[in-house]
């Protein structure tokens, strides 16, 4: 590895914090990226295998985590800049539960909106998708909420082992034409599978790009 190249995700990572209301944000620091999408989408299964740690995240039916906002941060980085780790990964909590009463929506709705208008250190955020099921009304909803927070968002497709692989491609292109006119969108599709592997190390790249530490693999 060359002197410049440290390891990222290849490192171990840690949860440092839950946060169910703004008050108990970690203070602005090191850039973040966040991972949105419908509960069950592969949200979790994606962040471990990202990570290369299987238990990091834990899936999105762990009771009392489903509406907080989940810091994990590299563990023991010191950094060049000080005693920050380079960057965080923040999992936000699930939506579209069919079952979700107005009340929840309405608190996660103003938990992230408020988390994205005033989150200058969030570089992006990638919103999962299912192979399987595309782009749903509620997804749509999120996509709103993010153009109107001017947050820069990209999406992943999720579980691509679930369709045919001649299917992706179209898939990619498919769903790049749907989100063409939204301005806060990234124009590029990306898709992984976290069951074999497919397409991490593309959003790993992606990852380390927008956060601009693409020194660290
Ligand atoms: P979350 O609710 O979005 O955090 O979703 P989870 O990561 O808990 O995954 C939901 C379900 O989808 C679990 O049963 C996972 O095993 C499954 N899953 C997640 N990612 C993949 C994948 O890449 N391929 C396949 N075949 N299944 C997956």
């Amino acid at each position: 590895m060359p002197e410049t190249e440290k390891p990222l995700f290849g490192h171990p990572w840690i949860f440092i914090r839950g946060v169910p209301s703004l008050t108990f944000l970690p203070p602005e620091g090191p850039s973040e990226v966040a991972f949105a999408g419908r509960s069950n989408v592969g949200k979790s299964s994606l962040i471990n295998a990202l990570v290369g740690q299987k238990g990091l995240a834990r899936t999105s039916n762990t009771p009392g985590r489903t509406q907080e906002l989940n810091y994990f941060v590299p563990d023991g980085y010191s950094g060049e800049g000080g005693d920050l780790p380079p960057m965080a990964i923040v999992d936000m909590p699930g939506y579209g539960y069919a079952q979700a009463p107005k009340e929840q929506v309405d608190k996660w709705t103003k938990l992230v909106f408020d988390y994205l208008r005033g989150r200058a250190t969030l570089k992006r955020v990638y919103v999962l998708i299912d192979s399987r099921h595309g782009i749903k009304k509620n997804d749509e909803d999120v996509l709103t909420l993010l153009d109107k927070a001017a947050v820069s968002y990209q999406l992943v497709l999720t579980k691509t082992d679930k369709i045919k692989a001649p299917a992706v491609p179209k898939l990619l292109s498919e769903t790049a034409e749907k989100i063409r006119k939204r301005p806060a969108a990234y124009p590029f599709v990306l898709s992984t599978s976290s069951e074999k592997g497919d397409g991490l190390d593309d959003l790993r790249q992606a990852i380390a790009e927008t956060v601009g530490i693409a020194n660290w693999k």
